[in-house]
Order: structure tokens, then sequence, then C-alpha cells
């Protein structure tokens, strides 16, 4: 990682996104969180994860905020996918082929080799951390540093993606189930040596700085066999669908905006396209340019007013600006666009947190959010200072419980379990749910 501490807990404060991240040093993991971009992978990864009698709702896919072109399969079902590689790519059915080719490696059982091979326990562990730290640099707004420490110290090599690799026997493997994988869910495999090419690219311009290369070396003999393979296949000799590529071009944008430079934007995404505007909107707000934002993200939301996303966007410039009240209408907006995406709904109770008397409404949301996706640390962090303003201490423990479960920190959730126990009324629901969180973490 290129990114200073500050930088990355600023950009948690400025943009749309659960930025889950930390530390200072060049190893660190971290995470990204995003309904639009965790949307359009989705979408791409369902039918091939069916195809491979995978359940798509087992398989976690985990979004890197780094410009390193990677992508790698860890820990059993956990896909990484680095946005570098969404902005490398140029085509939709590229990133289905890579897609599909990690895929091929979940099916092979392939474990991605660090100097030894990584434990899923330890994958485990460090996901959990690294959600942790998020919601610890969300909460504190500049407490992310330390918790970065405990990242570290997991996932040291982990982001270091050139000791990360699949031997070559692995490799045609992958491709090999990743071809069936494109033809069964009637895609095309151009994408897949697209992909490939660009890769072959890269590694020419820097050799030192292809990880994706890396991890997935890349010989002549793969390439013939892809070649020979597409030749033969009706299916995937087919011409590319477009079908997935406005919601591409609007992806890459947004990642793009994210992580270039100024400059970069500048030069690139100069245009009046939407791609163009959401990429400059994205870098405006990044550098703190809130009226230029506005100005962008308004010419978009003129063309589509119930675009969710926008909305969301919009909402968090407002509310990095200070304009709480107005963030939330935005926020409300996008919630009802998005079917109450739980990302948004968060971000929605965030806001009303702000001002005084929202409690019960936040409380609701969150409650909301969290019922649909466990996960979001953040939110139950938001839920346990929620109850606390409302004096209901039994179920701040509770949430507080809930949220060291889900970064992975047993000793803390067993504390708070504790006390929740003794606030909280015998017949309520919260009592209830203590014994299935204290079941679960029992099976960990
Ligand atoms: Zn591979």
């Amino acid at each position: 990682m290129k990114k200073k501490p500050a930088f990355i807990i600023r950009i948690l404060m400025l943009c749309a996104w659960l930025v889950f991240s930390y530390s200072n040093s060049a190893n660190a993991l971290s995470l990204v969180r995003d309904a639009e971009i965790e949307k359009f992978i989705r979408e791409l990864s369902i039918p091939i994860f069916e195809s491979a009698d995978l359940n798509p709702k087992r398989v976690n896919i985990y979004l890197i905020p780094d410009e390193n072109v990677n992508a790698f399969v860890a820990g059993g079902q956990n896909l990484f996918i680095y946005a570098g590689l969404i902005t490398a790519a140029t085509h939709a059915n590229q990133i289905s082929g890579v897609i599909a080719h990690e895929t091929g490696h979940m099916m092979g059982g392939h474990l991605v080799r660090l100097n030894k091979e990584i434990k899923a326990a330890q994958i485990k562990a460090m996901i959990g951390m690294a959600l942790g730290a998020a919601a610890m640099a969300a909460g504190s707004g500049n407490g992310g540093g330390e918790l970065g420490t405990a990242i570290l110290l997991g996932s040291t090599s982990m982001a270091q993606s050139s000791v990360l690799s699949y031997t070559r026997k692995e490799e045609e493997m992958a491709d090999e189930f990743g071809l069936n994988l494109l033809a069964d869910t009637n895609q095309s495999g151009k994408g897949l040596l697209e992909f490939m090419e660009i890769i072959e690219q890269e590694q020419m311009l820097s050799p030192k700085s292809s990880p994706y290369w890396q991890s997935h070396p890349l010989t002549e003999d793969r390439k013939t066999h892809i070649e020979e393979k597409i030749k033969i296949d009706s299916i995937l000799a087919q011409k590319k669908s477009n079908k997935d590529e406005e919601e591409f071009q609007r992806v890459k944008a947004k990642f793009a905006g994210y992580l270039w430079t100024e400059y970069e934007i500048a030069t690139t995404y100069k245009g009046n396209s939407e791609a163009d505007r959401y990429a400059r909107t994205l870098s405006y707000l990044k550098h703190n340019h809130y009226d230029r934002a506005e100005k962008e993200i308004n010419v978009l939301l003129k063309q589509s007013p119930n675009d969710p996303y926008y909305r969301e966007i919009k909402g968090q410039i407002l509310f990095e600006r200070g304009d709480v009240k107005e963030a939330q209408k935005e926020f409300e907006l996008a919630s009802k666009y998005s079917d109450e995406h739980p990302l948004i709904l968060v971000q929605l109770a965030e806001a009303k947190l702000q001002t005084p008397g929202q409690e019960k409404s936040a409380i609701k949301d969150l409650n909301k959010a969290l019922g649909i996706d466990k996960s979001i640390a953040y939110g139950w962090k938001l839920l346990s200072i929620g109850y606390g303003r409302s004096e209901d201490e039994g179920k701040a423990f509770y949430a507080l419980a809930e949220y060291y479960a889900a970064i992975g920190d047993k000793k803390e959730a067993l504390k708070q379990i504790k006390r929740a126990k003794d606030k909280l009324k015998k017949d309520s629901i919260e009592y209830l749910k203590l014994s299935d969180l204290l079941n679960s973490l029992k099976k960990k």
C-alpha cells in the first residue's frame, strides 16, 4: 500500500464507501465496501459460482482498494479482487474471465502460497481484524493507526503480492475449469485471453510490478492452450456481450476517481460521458473540492434522478461538507432507490445520529441493515452508540458484543455478553439473540 493512514482515514470520511484501512506500512491489507461495486462483481460472479456448484452466498468477495493488478483466492472460498484489476481491464467480459479463472482455483482447492501456505484460520482472523480496524477508524476519526499494527502482524506478506503464487500446474487447471465455466454460462472466452495480453504488456513495461503475473504465472503454453480452446468452442469464440458494459465503465471510473491522482483523472476522464463525470466526482470528493464534486454529481443526477449510487455519493459530499440534514435527505433517497441496501442504511443511520432526537429512527435502520448483513461491524458500533444515547444500556452492550464478534475478538465479545445479560430483560429479543451469539462463538 502506498497510502498513508491520514489519507486513508480522510477518504473514509469523504467517500460513500466504508473503507476498512489502517497502518502506515507498505504491507498492510485494506478492504473496501461499496454497494455499487459489490453488486456489479456479485452479478458477474453468481452464474459462474452456480455453474461451479458453489453456493454464491458462501463465497466471500473482498475488494482491496489498491492499484496493483491482482486477484486471488485464499482460505477456501474467499475471493480477493484488487481495484487495479478493474481499472486495468477494458471490458466487463475480461473481469468475468478472471472471476472464472479464480473460481477454477476454488474448484481445484488450490492454495495460494506464501513462503508457506496461509491457513484458513489465519485468513479468517485477518479479515475480522480488517473489518474491525475499519470500524475503529470510522468511529474515532483518527484511531485507525493502532489497530493497523494488529492487522499488520496477520497480513505482512498477504498484500505483498510478489510472494503469492500458484503453481503452473494449478494455473493450467484453473484455465481449464475457468473456460468450461464461461462456456457453461454462455459467455465468450475472449475476455480472459485479452486480460492475459493486458498483463503481458504490463509485465513487459515493468517486469517487477506485475503481481498478477507473479501470482498466476503466465506461460506461452498457457496462452496457446486457451487460444486453441476458444477456437474450437463456438460459445467461447462468440463476440463479447456488452450487457454489463455500462455498469463496468461506472465501477471502473469510480475506482479510478478514488485511486488515481488528480492529474491522471484530468487527463483520462476529461469528456462529458457518465463515466468521465463520475470519475471526476469521486476525485474531487477525495481531494475535498466539494463544490466541484457537487456540480458534477448534480449533472449526473439530472440525467438519472433515481440512481441510488449517485444519490449516495451526493449524500457523502454533503455529509463531508458538514451539511448533515441535506446529506440525510440524499441517503434517504439512496436507500429508497436501492431497496434499502444495508451499506446505505448504515450511512443513513450515521447521518441521523448526528442530529439529537433521531436515535430511534437510526436504531431502526441499523437493525434492518444488520438483519440483512451481519458482517457490517461498523453498523454494530453505531447501533451501540444509538442505544447508549437512548440510555438502553443492555442493548448497547448487546450491540457491542455483536461488534466484537464481527471483528473476531471473542474475548471482548464474551465480556460484553456478560454485561448485556445483567442488564437485559429475560423476555427481550436481544436476550434471546445473546444465546445465539454465544453458541456461534463457542463453535469458533
Ligand atoms: Zn491463477
